[in-house]
């Protein structure tokens, strides 16, 4: 049989608790659900494989977020966090991840994973938020990953790899009842019962296309296509502020981070063609993006980050972690270039959107526990709603939805399904599969994404969303009708771009709702251009009621950490004032 022959198949097994997305999250919350309960069982399922996959594949440069004692309370950082986002956050979440982190870093140590120390062995942390001291450097951050998976094998976690899920089963009070998927290698669909499902699939990190035109040169891990938002909204949970966009700073053409976190703090800084800095802090946020949008337009780009005035042995040492650990391929990028960081300044662009909380705040809405509006559902990552989580919340929060899902898995029996539900979900998977002829995916999703980029790109103007959803609905009349899989990986391709489909239904959806401007470039209408807190201050919630998609107002919960009237701004007084 060939590798990617299609195999139309059918088979079910059962578990405790169902982890997707085996990245960072998911790692942790299925050690962390089996060591909760070691006689449960628990299932790890993964489209990729869990030994590479998802943001830390290849490593990471360091903890962006880290709250340590002596250097930053949690109180401060849920505080920090807070203004970041425009106050639009339930504190409680944001600071049980602070009270928690700590702890998760230790661990991580314990893992043989190491951060930077200073001479008397304490944690060295850098500064690069506007307000407190978080980012805790990772020399071998590239060994994340391996020393992930060798406790997964310890605990003896049941690995599923390349298995793609697509579905979530439910019953019919709403409980949770599994999840569906699909070998991505033969085709052949399985069905998971489960007690307790926890999504960990990271961002939706294919929704835009990125300015190089491929399809793959994503800022996120590319094998994120947005499948969690997807299944989450399928399955009746709410989406939280979907409206506030990710969008970052990154190196033209590569799509990585031209890294300020890591070479800040040594004295680097973003800057533009007059070789000026113009922002205050390079803490990615919505107004740090409008800074750096309102600078090109102004014809002061491109924008730079710049480390020609550092002394040789400081770029020798940035180079050693940039060059290295998180994106190997970002030395030879700049070698095949003939960028040299001790001459030249490092040009950087704007990326294409996406959703992701792990940068900004867009997710399926959960609090402080990881729990869904899905009861028995859970979320973690970069999908769930927990602002500004980065690498180190996923863990965090990764680990709180492992214990609570385990203990929800210990006090109830397994949801029923209906049958047929499985029956309509066999039916949309395989139907490219059953065409003779008509459009492969890579042409959906390409045309998907290229509106997207033509329609939706902020600034957000109301005539050209509008627009937008009438040239996408026509593209899922497509997809619907005429899309077809020859392959196994086809299949999987189909699958992706219906998931990329929904996320930017959802996404006009959100951006039509709130009707004002917020969180900078992520939220900037051109209709609505002022901040209105008056009828604004509140998180939005995306659900699928009665097949329809719908956005709610929900308010904000009262704030576990008070915010000062004059703190609130903080991050809108970004840009350095010229001749300053
Ligand atoms: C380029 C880059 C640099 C970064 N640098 C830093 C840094 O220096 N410090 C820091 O703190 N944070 C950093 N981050 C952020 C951090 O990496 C993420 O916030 C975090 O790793 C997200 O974890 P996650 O588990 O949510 O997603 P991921 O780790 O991406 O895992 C998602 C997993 O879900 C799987 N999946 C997706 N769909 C399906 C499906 N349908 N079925 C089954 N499996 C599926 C994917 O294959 C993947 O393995 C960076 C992120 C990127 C992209």
């Amino acid at each position: 049989m060939a590798i990617d022959e299609i195999v139309d198949g059918l088979s079910e097994v059962s578990c405790d608790v169902l982890v997707i997305g085996g990245g960072t999250a998911g790692p942790m919350a299925a050690l962390k659900a089996k060591l909760k309960n070691p006689k449960a069982n628990v299932v790890l399922l993964e489209k990729a494989n869990v030994k590479r996959s998802g943001a830390i594949s290849m490593g990471m440069d360091g903890l962006n977020n880290a709250v340590i004692p002596g250097y930053a309370t949690p109180e401060q950082y849920t505080k920090e966090i807070t203004i970041a986002n425009d106050g639009i956050v339930d504190q409680k979440a944001v600071y049980k991840y602070a009270q928690n982190c700590y702890k998760i870093i230790e661990e991580l140590d314990s893992f043989g994973i190491r951060f930077l120390k200073n001479e008397n062995g304490d944690y060295a942390v850098k500064k690069v938020h506007h307000i407190g001291t978080y980012v805790l450097p990772m020399p071998n951050g590239e060994t994340v990953k391996k020393a992930l998976y060798r406790q997964l094998r310890r605990a003896r976690i049941l690995i599923s790899n390349r298995y793609m899920a697509t579905r979530l089963l439910t019953s019919s009070d709403g409980r949770v009842a599994g999840a569906i998927s699909v070998n991505t290698r033969t085709a052949e669909m399985l069905v998971i019962k489960a007690k307790a499902v926890i999504l960990c699939m990271g961002a939706a990190g294919r929704l835009g296309l990125p300015t190089s035109g491929y399809m793959f040169g994503t800022y996120e891990n590319a094998a994120n296509s947005g499948d969690g938002y997807a299944m989450a909204y399928h399955a009746g949970a709410a989406l939280a502020n979907l409206e506030c966009f990710q969008i970052n700073p990154l190196i033209k053409d590569y799509n990585g981070p031209a890294c300020a976190y890591v070479a800040g703090p040594f004295g680097a800084y973003t800057a533009n063609n007059e070789d000026r800095r113009f922002i205050e802090c390079d803490y990615w946020s919505g107004q740090m993006m409008l800074e750096f949008f309102n600078e090109l337009q102004s014809g002061k780009g491109p924008v730079f980050l710049q480390l020609k005035h550092l002394h040789d042995k400081t770029i020798e040492e940035i180079e050693q972690t940039l060059h290295k650990v998180e994106r190997p391929t970002r030395g030879l990028f700049q070698q095949g270039r003939g960028v040299d960081y001790r001459h030249e300044s490092i040009e950087m662009h704007i990326s294409e959107i996406g959703f992701c909380s792990g940068h900004s705040a867009s997710g399926v809405f959960v609090d402080e526990f990881a729990r869904t509006t899905v009861p028995g559902l859970y979320a973690a990552g970069d999908m769930a709603s927990v602002p500004h989580n980065y690498m180190l919340g996923a863990f965090t929060n990764g680990s709180v939805a492992g214990a609570d899902a385990m203990e929800f898995a210990d006090n109830h029996d397994f949801a029923a399904f209906d049958a047929a539900d499985v029956a309509a979900e066999r039916e949309r998977v395989m139907a490219p599969t059953k065409r003779q002829d008509g459009i492969p995916p890579n042409q959906i999703e390409y045309k998907t994404r290229r509106l997207v980029n033509d329609y939706l790109q902020p600034p957000k103007v109301t005539r050209k969303y509008e627009l937008g959803a009438r040239r996408l609905a026509e593209v899922r009349q497509d997809a619907k009708e005429r899309m077809i899989a020859r392959n196994a990986h086809e299949l999987l391709r189909a699958l992706e771009a219906q998931s990329i489909l929904d996320c930017a239904d959802m996404a006009v959806h959100a951006s039509l709702y709130r009707q004002e401007s917020r969180w900078g470039l992520y939220h900037l209408r051109t209709d609505y251009p002022e901040k209105d807190n008056e009828n604004w201050f509140c998180h939005t919630l995306l659900s699928k009621q009665n097949g329809h998609m719908v956005s709610e107002k929900r308010e904000v919960e009262p704030y576990v950490v008070p915010i000062a009237d004059e703190e609130k701004d903080l991050y809108d007084k970004q840009r350095i004032a010229v001749g300053a």
